[in-house]
């Protein structure tokens, strides 16, 4: 899977010009036809789309290309999931988060508990990010809890990725600088 953009169609002409890498070899990918269509839930309802699939000229490996506003086998934009992490940040219960965003109780309580088992990740992960693009970036303060913590530390480097990079919204920001990758299962790897 490769994190691209928003905009179906700069990804496309990024694609077809060969500017996207693969992300197993750094070979040129290629398109590659498209990927089941899927049902997703955006802040304003639900959206059907195809991802575009290209296939690496080197390794021939075939990768799904997301848009930066979805996770890895998540049915949720990143922005909702976000919002329901904030929230809990904020001392809600998964029950009054998931009446607010009317979602399943029981698919916020995965999220939540699926962000507190990788928070300190999260922190660390973002907070190295941070000082990647801004280094003289002050510490980043703890706060009440680790999943506090660990937004801090997103919100810190989604604020100077917008003055160094582009003006991109903090929670595809968070799911672009984790592949994806935010609510997978802990793993080895660091992203
Ligand atoms: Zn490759």
């Amino acid at each position: 899977m490769v994190m691209v953009g928003t905009d179906r169609a700069e990804v496309e002409r990024a694609l077809v010009s060969g500017e996207l890498s693969c992300p197993s070899c750094q070979g040129v990918l290629a398109p590659w036809g498209h990927a089941r269509s899927r049902s997703s839930r955006g802040p304003d309802g639900t959206i059907r789309h195809r991802p575009r699939r290209a296939r690496c000229g080197a390794c021939r490996g075939t990768h799904v290309l997301l848009a930066q506003r979805w996770l890895w086998r998540r049915a949720d934009a990143v922005s909702v999931i976000g919002a329901a992490l904030e929230a809990k940040a904020a001392g809600a219960g998964h029950r009054s988060i998931a009446a607010v965003l009317d979602l399943p109780a029981t698919t916020v309580r995965g999220w939540l508990r699926r962000f507190a088992a990788r928070a300190e990740q999260v922190r660390a992960h973002f907070t190295r990010l941070l000082l990647a693009l801004d280094p003289l970036a002050g510490p980043v303060i703890p706060r009440a809890s680790i999943v506090a913590d660990a937004l801090e530390a997103i919100g810190r480097a989604a604020a100077a990725a917008v003055l160094r990079l582009s003006p991109t919204p903090a929670w595809e920001l968070a799911g672009r600088a984790t592949g994806g990758r935010l609510l997978a299962p802990p793993a080895r790897d660091r992203w």
